[in-house]
């Protein structure tokens, strides 16, 4: 053998137990990656997923229905129709959102002064078909009442920042 052989021998099998050493040192590091679904990374209170309409602790809805979140929706994505009470409040008769339409920008969020209209932690929301994903009043509220701890939460640990 010569001593080039051996040179590029003995590089080899220093490459190869660096490569194990590298490797046996990795198995004792925290791990980067989690088991979802069965565990799920944390998210932050900001982070804009599935609408809800929120309520009031008394069960009366927020909205006011002053179309704020429909006139500045970019992607047209909501649909609002209104009438009075007759205690002479404002309420809506139809709030849709065509969640097809939607690019969770949050400007509707933003826009609403009485936090009704909400993006909440929620991201698993996939469907079969499209039509599950036109959202209607009843669904929205129904998003409300089920997440409204969290959104409560999320929206008060950002206050100091709005
Ligand atoms: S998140 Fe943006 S695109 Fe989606 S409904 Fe609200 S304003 Fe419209
Ligand atoms: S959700 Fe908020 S911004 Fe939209 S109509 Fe109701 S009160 Fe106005």
């Amino acid at each position: 053998m010569s001593s080039l052989d051996r040179k590029a021998r003995t590089l080899l099998v220093s490459e190869i137990l660096d490569g194990m050493w590298l490797t046996f040192r990795a198995m004792f590091r925290r791990k980067v990656t989690i088991d979802y679904p069965h565990e799920k990374g944390p998210l932050s209170p900001r982070f804009r997923g599935e609408h809800a309409l929120r309520r009031y602790p008394n069960g009366e809805e927020r909205c006011i229905a002053c179309k704020l979140c429909e006139a500045i929706c970019p992607a047209q994505a909501i649909t609002i129709e209104a009438e009075a009470r007759d205690d002479g409040s404002r309420r809506t008769t139809r709030y849709d959102i065509d969640m097809t339409k939607c690019i969770y920008c949050g400007l509707c969020q933003e826009a609403c002064p009485v936090d009704a209209i909400v993006e909440g932690p929620n991201f698993e929301f996939a469907t079969e078909t499209r039509e599950e994903l036109m959202y209607d009043k009843g669904k929205l509220l129904a998003n409300g009442d089920r997440w409204e701890a969290q959104l409560a939460f999320n929206i008060a640990a950002d206050a100091p920042y709005r």
